[in-house]
């Protein structure tokens, strides 16, 4: 059966799914609901689409429907980058000498480059459809901020992107990119905002944080006419997004009658992890599958291998909504490492709440084990990987090497959420052998756990 599964799977057009998958309505045990900072109430629809768009928020809070229709206007955008190939790795199977079948679900064949663009299609297109003339945002590593200008451009929207300085340091041609596709790009922490301003004063210097950044698209999207806030991860309609990578996957997967045992995927806020296991884990909340769910994020900010499971502030000028959350405290500064992208000092409501009832496992990594992960990849399969998405082939490799030793021919997926042609400062700090690692101590986890609200919810 084996030696007929293809090393590259590519649905036709009309496979690419006509719903997204929203692993809420099979949850048992729903996530707690955002709350209002200042009343400790859960939002109202209302108080969410003063920031969000319409329909966005009318998904986040849908726990009912199992499947919600994709809109033609956003298929026929998935169309021209989609469906994205299921790959086989023959080659990193032989190279490891493994018994484990490896598969993994490549989300870097777009301009953008990473699986960001499957949710920004959908948030440009619900803002196009409100009326709305703008929208603002965040980008740390430089995907969302790339993503999200190549929709705004395609539905004719102006946006302001924020991009986390130490990023837009180290990546200036992402800066071009985004504006090339007619984006403002606005290194945070910056003046132009009350939030930003105030950051600066308490830490002169400071590369900035996605936390940070956050605060300043927020504020800005509230206080401009016919504008509104599109956030990159982290929320439910984000993952809802997500879904497509992997439905898609399943139906490939399908067709060679292949189950996967294990399903990994790095974890900054979430989205794409989310987006990969939805059907998958909504089979394993319906009883119908046992699969071992792995988040895999990076050591130097593991909000959930050693976070708490609190309400805290999705941002740091904590002026969102609350979330119960697995989080290293709004206030949590993490080390400038350089998987931009999973630099978010919390995690979906809806992956922390999998993680709290014990459907998934999250492992940490060090980076220069995911960069030596990452080289092998390269080497071996040939495409050069994100930093990001190396934390997921550094747990791929690690759970087929297992394998090698126990006899076991599990099946791996993981997804691989983008390339790293952006990333070559910090591929030559790893060739230059000067790349370190950085792990918080608990003194400085304390520090950013102080920052979680003193709320009677969190005791
Ligand atoms: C943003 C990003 C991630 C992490 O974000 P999630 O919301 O956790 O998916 C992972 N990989 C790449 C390439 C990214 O751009």
């Amino acid at each position: 059966m084996s030696a007929k599964i293809p090393y590259k799977t590519y649905l036709s057009e009309t496979e690419i799914p006509r719903q997204w998958y929203n692993m809420n309505a099979v949850m048992k045990i729903k996530h707690e609901p955002f709350l209002n900072p200042a009343t400790l109430q859960p939002c109202t629809a209302d108080e969410l689409k003063a920031v969000f768009c319409e329909d966005c928020v009318d998904q986040e809070l849908n726990r009912k429907d199992l499947y919600i229709d994709i809109p033609e206007e956003i298929r026929n955008f998935y169309k021209m980058y989609r469906p994205s190939p299921l790959v086989r790795a023959y080659c990193l199977e032989k190279a490891l000498g493994t018994p484990a079948k490896i598969y993994y679900k490549f989300e870097g064949n777009n301009t953008s480059g990473s699986h960001k663009l499957n949710s920004a299609v959908a948030q440009a297109y619900y803002a196009k459809k409100q009326g709305l003339k703008s929208v603002t945002t965040e980008t740390g590593a430089g995907q969302w901020g790339t993503a999200l200008s190549m929709a705004c451009a395609y539905f004719g929207l102006d946006l302001t992107v924020y991009m986390v300085k130490v990023s837009s340091e180290q990546k200036p041609q992402r800066r071009e990119v985004m504006r090339t596709y007619g984006a403002q790009v606005i290194a945070s922490p910056s003046d132009t905002t009350e939030a930003g301003r105030k950051i600066l004063k308490e830490f002169p210097g400071t590369g900035g944080s996605l936390g940070c950044a956050i605060s300043e698209a927020v504020e800005k999207a509230v206080t401009s006419d016919s504008c509104r806030y599109v956030l990159g991860s982290v929320l439910d309609h984000v993952v809802l997004h997500q879904s497509v990578i992997g439905l898609e996957s399943k139906i490939a997967l399908e067709k060679y009658g292949e189950q996967p045992d294990i399903i990994i995927g790095c974890c900054g806020g979430g989205s794409n992890f989310g987006g990969l296991i939805a059907p998958f884990m909504g089979d394993k909340l319906q009883g119908k599958n046992n699969i071992d769910f792995i988040g895999v994020e990076p050591a130097s900010c593991p909000s959930m291998t050693r976070g708490k499971y609190a309400y805290d502030f999705c941002d740091s000028a904590q002026i969102t909504p609350l979330a119960k959350m697995y989080t290293l405290g709004c206030g949590f500064m993490p080390a400038p490492n350089h998987a931009g992208g999973l630099r978010y000092h919390g995690m979906s409501p809806i992956v922390s709440a999998l993680y709290d009832q014990g459907y998934m496992r999250a492992v940490s990594v060090e980076q220069t084990k995911v960069f030596e992960a990452a080289e092998m990849f390269a080497r071996i399969e040939g495409i050069l990987p994100a930093p990001e998405s190396s934390h997921a082939i550094r747990v791929a490799v690690d759970e087929a090497l297992k394998c090698k030793e126990t006899g076991e021919a599990k099946t791996i997926l993981f997804g691989l959420t983008g390339t790293g042609y952006f990333d070559m400062s910090a591929y030559k700090q790893f060739n230059d052998r000067t790349m370190s690692d950085s792990i918080p101590t608990d003194a400085d986890l304390a520090q950013g756990f102080a920052t979680i609200p003193d709320i009677p919810l969190n005791k």
